[in-house]
């Protein structure tokens, strides 16, 4: 059997831009980008896990809503998930994990250097964008 960790990001989105975040730590990701997020912990949902680990990150209280297909292996044992989440209330800021924040247009993804496992995941992110 295998036991896979799970990681989950959100596809934050507010006012048509997506929300990226520049890590700060460990030292091999920092200065590359991400959908925020983090590890799901025993007995949490993913949906519950992103919610709290935005609230811990970046202090917003999000709702979230579709999962975006696929899972993205991180490192053996583990894989990414990514849900798409609604602000509902604070504005993010980095708090823990992140030194910077960006909201991108459709067509702004290639400013940031985002951490290859969360690349196909902010395309689809920015095509749903784009299509509502
Ligand atoms: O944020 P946290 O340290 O809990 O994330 C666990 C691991 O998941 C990180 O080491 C990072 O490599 C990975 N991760 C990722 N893409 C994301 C969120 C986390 O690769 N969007």
């Amino acid at each position: 059997m295998t036991t896979e960790r799970v990681v989950v990001g959100g596809a934050v989105c507010q006012g048509g831009r997506l929300l990226a975040a520049r890590r700060s730590a460990p030292p091999a990701l920092a200065g590359r980008w991400e959908l925020p997020g983090g590890k799901v912990e025993d007995g949490e949902t993913p949906e519950r896990a992103l919610a709290r680990e935005l609230r811990e990150e970046l202090g917003v209280e999000v709702v979230v809503g579709e999962r975006i297909p696929g899972e993205w292996v991180l490192r053996p044992g583990y894989v990414l998930q990514v849900w798409t989440a609604r602000l509902v209330s604070g504005e993010p800021q980095p708090l823990q994990d992140h030194d910077e924040l960006r909201w991108l247009l459709p067509g702004e993804e290639p400013q940031v250097d985002w951490l290859d496992q969360d690349r196909p995941a902010v395309a689809e992110a920015m095509r749903r964008l784009v299509a509502t």
